[in-house]
């Protein structure tokens, strides 16, 4: 009896990733509909199926579609747009801006074509995806023909399809309620990680995961930097945190677990977690090496990703395959760890089970979802073909392939491409439409860069804001006399704090730019001991306004905000060009005199040992109030006997280049 197939390959090196790893040459496989009936040695298939569609495989390598278990596709169109950067800096600086100011609907239909073309190319079949406006994507990707995991984002933060968390959660819950029953795209909910999350975003997205059946994808213990701060936070570890928010009773997919150890492992196993590493962006972005090994000794479900093409900088599995097992292989020291045959099954029906798709692709078997691809194994770089060892046809398509030997892509029983053509999308447009894109990105990013201002605006999260002071500095030789001279009637004492100030001035090439101020300010208690710290940045005028009134200065200060990051990403972000750092400790008074509020700063200058200052400052919002307070500090200089002003000057930078 023979039965009737849609398809039948034959003439194949059958390579089926099943469970025992069947390989079959000659080897046949017959689809129907989109599914397989049956793969095997070729006599048999031929025996058992009849087509009218017979594909001789030509002694090409016929294996399952590889499974991309990590990746934000529409991020091709952000493709090498700055690179050799921290991932704060990459991420802050200039990915989360521009995807404020570019994502839209189109863009990522945009960069999803793109992508699938460049996926079908490499022979992709699935991949999981994590990005905005992730109903487009499921579009653009089911038009493609691909199979996916498409995971709507939700995070703290204002993303570009949503102002607010709660916004995010409910267009996630519209995208999964719209596309849970689709053949192609598997819908998901994906908080972007446990730092950029709130407890309460962790467990609402692990509920409505719960409440449809779907995947939970997030990115876990990426750098060492994350799992610190979450153990100064939370006194835990990553995973253990995400368990305490109920997360894990969600099918999760955990993108990295780069810094995790094995009782971190364990609990991920037990709850039947996929994970996903990312040997590229790992390795770009200096994250560490993900104990790859001991996962998959643990009985882990570990696919391999790509990660964004903006960190990558490609889609292109074969080089993932590869670079999976030589990381683990340096790593630990030992060259067998991670064989060939291991790292393509990672790739492929382990990559499925990790999504938790296992049951519809990733192998070869009947009752499978028709995604096959084909390999040509003849060129120059992948001959000849050893076949003593069945290991043999591992390593040559682990170690020797190129994503480009790829020569058709069958996914859900439909031709993707063929002999190299493309079948569903139009290249040439995708590619055209993309360099439009990019020319408009660059255009935005020259204009940003023009000014120290606008770069600081683009970190967003930040307050714009224009003051003039009335200020003035003077020298004091007799710190105790004048802390005993402010005592006097007529100055009345609103408040009084002790601050330890650490100041990072950044100064560029054009002096209009003016001088960016990074401040730590440490607030000192009664006993000696530093009470609290905060962080703010000033972006100076640095040309003086006017001086009014003998020596007193009217100064501006342009930009005003609590600094979010460290000194060191405004260092690698700015790029000034000289730095200059200052130590010292400040008494602060904030005063009364004549009904007008002042604030009195004695400075111990420390770093560098320059001796004590005198400070008088005031807000002043018009040219007459200017005036007015000008008057009133040189009478506050008079009462308190300091002597005029001889250095009247902003701030300290400049007493320092006047020193020399
Ligand atoms: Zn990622």
């Amino acid at each position: 009896m023979t039965q009737k197939a849609d398809f039948l390959f034959t003439n194949a090196l059958l390579l089926t990733m099943d469970r025992d790893l069947h390989q079959y040459d000659p080897g046949a496989v017959a689809v129907q509909g989109d599914f397989i009936l049956a793969a095997g040695p070729e006599s048999e298939i031929k025996n058992e199926f009849l087509s009218t569609e017979i594909i001789d495989c030509g002694r090409k390598v016929l294996m399952p579609g590889l499974v991309n278990a990590h990746t934000h596709v529409p991020m091709t169109l952000l493709r090498g747009l700055a690179d050799d950067l921290r991932l704060d800096v990459w991420l802050m600086g200039y990915m989360l801006p521009v995807e404020r100011e570019f994502v839209s609907p189109e863009f990522v239909r945009l960069g999803t074509l793109l992508a699938c073309a460049e996926q079908i190319r490499s022979g992709v079949t699935t991949f999981n995806d994590m990005y905005y406006f992730e109903g487009d994507v499921a579009q653009a990707t089911a038009d493609a023909g691909l199979r996916a995991v498409c995971g709507q984002t939700v995070m703290k933060y204002p993303a570009p399809d949503a102002p607010a968390y709660e916004d995010s959660l409910a267009r996630a819950r519209e995208f999964i309620r719209t596309w849970k029953d689709h053949s192609l795209v598997l819908p998901s909910v994906a908080p972007h990680a446990p730092y950029s999350c709130t407890p309460e975003i962790l467990q609402a997205a692990a509920s409505l995961a719960m409440e449809f059946d779907v995947p939970l994808h997030i990115h876990i213990s990426e750098t060492a930097f994350e799992v610190d701060n979450m153990r100064k936070e939370n006194g835990m570890p990553v995973v253990p945190y995400i368990k305490k928010q109920g997360l894990l009773e969600a099918k999760v997919i955990a993108a990295h677990c780069v810094h995790i150890d094995s009782g971190e492992m364990r609990t991920l196993l037990h709850a039947n977690a996929g994970v996903a590493h990312n040997p590229s962006s790992n390795l770009k972005l200096a994250s560490g090496f993900a104990p790859v090994q001991k996962m998959l000794d643990l009985g882990l479900s570990v696919g391999i990703g790509t990660d964004g093409p903006a960190s990558n900088n490609d889609l292109d599995m074969f080089e993932e395959v590869r670079l999976a097992s030589f990381i683990a292989k340096a790593s630990s020291n030992d060259p067998t760890v991670l064989p060939a045959a291991m790292a393509l099954l990672m790739a492929t029906r382990m990559g499925a089970q990790a999504l938790h798709l296992g049951h519809l692709t990733g192998s070869i078997e009947a009752g499978k979802r028709a995604d096959l691809i084909l390999v040509h194994t003849s060129p120059a770089h992948n001959t000849p073909r050893f076949r003593r060892d069945p290991n043999n046809a591992y390593a040559q398509l682990v170690y020797a392939a190129k994503s480009t030997d790829v020569t058709d892509v069958m996914v859900n029983g439909k031709w993707l491409m063929r002999d190299h053509k493309l079948l569903t999308l139009n290249e040439t447009e995708l590619v055209e439409q993309a360099r439009e894109i990019a020319r408009k990105v660059d255009q935005f990013l020259i204009e940003r860069e023009k000014s120290v201002l606008s770069k600081l605006i683009a970190l967003g999260g930040s307050m714009e804001q224009e003051s003039f002071e009335v200020q003035v500095k003077v020298k004091v030789e007799e710190p105790n006399r004048l802390i005993q001279k402010i005592k006097q009637p007529g100055i009345e004492v609103q408040a009084f704090k002790h601050y330890h100030q650490y100041d990072d001035y950044f100064m560029f090439d054009d002096p209009t730019q003016g001088r960016l101020r990074f401040r730590e300010d440490n607030l000192i208690n009664e006993r000696g001991e530093v009470e609290s710290v905060r962080s703010r940045l000033t972006l100076l005028g640095l040309k003086r306004e006017g001086e009014i009134g003998h020596d007193v200065l009217l100064s501006r200060s342009r930009f005003l905000a609590p600094a979010v990051h460290t000194a060191r990403f405004y260092r690698e972000y700015f790029k000034p060009v000289r730095e200059v750092s200052i130590e010292k400790d400040r008494l602060r008074w904030h005063i009364r005199y004549k009904g007008t509020d002042f604030f009195v700063n004695l400075d111990h200058m420390k770093k560098p040992d320059m001796g004590h200052f005198l400070e008088v400052k005031s807000r002043t919002w018009s040219r007459k109030d200017a005036d007015h307070k000008a008057d009133l500090v040189n009478e506050l200089l008079d009462i308190l006997d300091v002597g005029r002003a001889e250095t009247v000057t902003q701030d300290y930078i400049e007493i320092l280049s006047e020193s020399g």
